[in-house]
C-alpha cells in the first residue's frame, strides 16, 4: 500500500514530466517513460525528497549535486540511447541519471564516481530502487573504464577543463560523447563529440551549462 505522501511525490513528479513535455525538452518516448519509471524523490535524501520535482539541482551528500530534471532530459536526449547501447556514465552522484539510462538500454550500465561516500550512497539509493542493471565503480572517470570499453556513448556529469583523451579513445567509431567542458570552474558549454573513422571528432555545442568539477587526471586539479 502506497502511503499519501508518496502518492503526493509521484503526482508532483507526474505533473513535472508533463511541463518537460510541453516545455519540448523530454522529446522521445524513451526518456519519457524513464523518467516515470525513476523519479528523481528515490535518489535524494529524505529531507529533499518534497523538493524533488522542482526543476533545480538538489544536494547530495559530500557537496555534489544531482542535476536538475531538463538537463538530465536534454543530456539523455542528445545522447539518443537506443536499447543495447553500451553506456558509460562519469559521476554517478545519486545513481538517479544511470538509472535512466539503464532503463533505456535495458542492458548493464558501468558508473564511475570518485567520491566513495557518493559510491555507497548511489549503492543504497539503487538497491532501493530496485535497479539491478547500474555498476557503480569507484575511482576517476576522467581515465574511463578501459575493461567494458568501447562504448557507443558515453555521458559525463561534471563539467571539465577540456575532453578527456581516454574518453575519445573509449568511444567507438561513430560513438558520442556528451561532456560539459568549459575553462572556468562552475561554467561550461554542452557538447556533443561524435568520433569519426580516423579517429578524429565532431564537436557540436549546446549552449551553457553549470557542473560541479570534473576532478580527476584528465580533469581538474583536487585531492
Ligand atoms: N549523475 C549524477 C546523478 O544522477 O545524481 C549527478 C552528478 S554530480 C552533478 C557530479 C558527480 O561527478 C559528483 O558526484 C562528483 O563527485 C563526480 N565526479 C567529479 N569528478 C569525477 C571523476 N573524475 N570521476 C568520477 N566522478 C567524478
Amino acid at each position: 500500500m502506497r502511503t499519501e505522501r508518496e502518492e503526493e511525490l509521484e503526482e508532483a513528479w507526474r505533473k513535472l514530466v508533463k511541463r518537460l513535455e510541453a516545455g519540448g525538452i523530454i522529446r522521445s518516448e524513451a526518456v519519457r517513460e524513464a523518467f516515470l519509471r525513476y523519479p528523481r524523490y528515490l535518489f535524494v535524501e529524505e529531507r529533499y525528497r518534497d523538493y524533488a520535482h522542482v526543476d533545480e539541482p538538489l544536494p547530495i551528500p559530500a557537496g555534489q549535486t544531482v542535476s536538475a530534471p531538463h538537463m538530465v532530459a536534454i543530456m539523455l536526449e542528445l545522447a539518443g540511447l537506443r536499447k543495447g547501447m553500451n553506456v558509460l556514465e562519469v559521476g554517478t552522484g545519486s545513481g538517479w541519471n544511470a538509472s535512466l539510462i539503464a532503463h533505456i538500454v535495458r542492458t548493464d550500465v558501468y558508473t564511475v564516481e570518485r567520491i566513495p561516500e557518493l559510491v555507497e550512497f548511489a549503492r543504497r539509493n539503487l538497491e532501493r530502487a530496485g535497479v539491478e542493471n547500474v555498476h557503480v565503480v569507484p575511482g576517476d572517470g576522467t581515465l574511463g573504464f578501459p575493461p567494458k570499453a568501447p562504448y557507443d556513448r558515453i555521458i559525463v556529469t561534471a563539467g571539465a577543463p577540456e575532453i578527456p583523451e581516454p574518453l575519445i579513445e573509449q568511444l567507438k567509431v561513430g560513438g558520442k560523447l556528451i561532456i560539459p567542458v568549459g575553462r572556468h570552474h562552475v561554467w561550461q558549454e554542452l557538447l556533443e563529440v561524435v568520433k569519426l573513422e580516423d579517429g578524429s571528432t565532431k564537436v557540436k555545442k549546446h549552449g551553457g551549462v553549470a557542473f560541479v568539477p570534473l576532478i580527476g587526471r584528465y580533469g581538474w586539479p583536487g585531492q
